[in-house]
């Protein structure tokens, strides 16, 4: 059958399939109905698959020829702890949770590339798909690398991709080398004295000192690091206090470095302790995947659709971890249209549906051109 018409045959039932994910959210490990629905379809489409790797993670394999290369190609299926405002027909029905980064439509592109790889059979070697949980915290993808992704499922080579609203649509953005940050995280408790907000003097107000904390932070990046190494520090929480006439006994940021944390609390004649954790490492992608990558994206959508970025993007991607087990390439893909579309962990954020047979013939493409008959 002919890639396009059989994407078109498949393409009213994957976007239900998308809007039923994004209807119903899971978080990271957590994710046993997206999971079941996916092994369910693989099963029916000829795969053969192995379920409960990092607990809810699935693997299809499939088979044809007698070729001895193969390829994996990795989607994340969890979604994040926002509470949704898109008001689509279709939006999430668990309170608190939403697909804000677009991994329901992840998913649902590479259940249309499986549909595609099986009804073609268009290739020589084994292609394992690659579902995988936890990407947005628990490191899913590192978790059935410990777990024995490769040993069980050996793949010459891994590919992923991550939609984002802030390229154009349909542009292949990827990279040589680097592509994703990696993200250590600090949680620092100042630790003042509380009392009556009229009477600061008996107190020792942790809200001004933690403020302060955050203001010197800012100079991290600028001070202390070469001017040439991308870095970013964010302080993305900052909570402390109850009520406007109370000055609460401790304040609660949430970002990186000890040092300035300790001396700027020391300053105000209080403590500070830091709870410092490493997270995921950088994504760095390998050459000769990328040269393919970039070569196969050329082919696919001709070469005004195609960009090497400059840098790497300052998220962060685990990834990473399967990249470190094997050589491959992770790429974005364009999805903004209007310009207004919000971004990736946005609660207005939704992922666009036309990317679908997008990703869906290129991942299709990108298989079969790996594993050439
Ligand atoms: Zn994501
Ligand atoms: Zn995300």
């Amino acid at each position: 059958m002919k890639l396009s018409a059989s994407i078109d045959n498949a393409m009213p039932e994957l976007v239900a399939i998308r809007r039923d994910f994004h209807a119903h959210p899971e978080l990271g490990l957590a994710e046993t109905r997206t999971s079941a629905f996916v092994a369910r379809h693989l099963e029916a489409l000829g795969f053969e698959v192995t379920t409960g790797l990092a607990k809810t993670g699935v693997v299809g394999t499939l088979s044809c020829g007698t070729g001895s290369r193969s390829i994996g190609i990795r989607a994340d299926m969890d979604a994040l702890p926002i509470a949704e405002e898109t008001g689509l027909d279709y939006a999430s029905k668990t309170p608190g949770l939403m697909h804000a980064c677009g991994h329901d439509g992840h998913t649902a592109m590479l259940l249309g590339a499986a549909r595609a790889l099986a009804e073609r059979k268009n290739f020589n070697g084994t292609i394992h798909l690659i579902f995988q949980p936890a990407e947005e915290n628990a490191g899913g993808a590192k978790i059935m690398v410990d777990e024995g992704l490769f040993e069980r499922f050996p793949c010459d080579a891994v590919f992923a991709l991550h939609n984002e609203p802030n390229l154009p649509f349909g542009q292949f953005a990827l990279r040589d080398g680097p592509i994703m940050a990696a993200v250590d995280e600090a949680r620092i408790t100042v630790h003042g004295r509380g009392g009556h907000g009229a009477e600061p003097q008996e107190t020792a107000d942790p809200i001004v000192c933690g403020a302060s904390i955050v203001m010197a932070l800012q100079t991290v990046v600028a001070r202390n690091i070469h001017p040439m190494d991308p870095s970013v520090v964010t302080v993305g929480a900052f909570h402390a206090g109850s009520a406007s006439n109370i000055i609460p006994e401790r304040a609660e940021i949430v970002v990186g470095i000890r040092m300035i944390a300790k001396s700027q609390a020391e300053s105000f004649g209080m403590r500070a302790t830091v709870d410092y954790e490493r997270s995921y490492d950088a994504t760095v992608n390998h050459k000769a995947e990328t040269d393919f990558l970039r070569e196969t994206a050329i082919r696919f959508a001709g070469a005004d659709h195609v960009v090497d970025l400059q840098r790497p993007f300052m998220g962060s991607e685990d990834f990473a971890y399967m990249l470190k087990e094997r050589p491959g390439s992770y790429f974005f893909l364009g999805s903004r249209v209007t310009g207004e579309e919000k971004s990736l962990h946005h609660p207005g954020y939704n992922f666009n549906d036309d990317l679908l047979p997008i990703g869906v013939a290129f991942w299709t493409e990108l298989a079969e051109a790996y594993l050439a008959r």
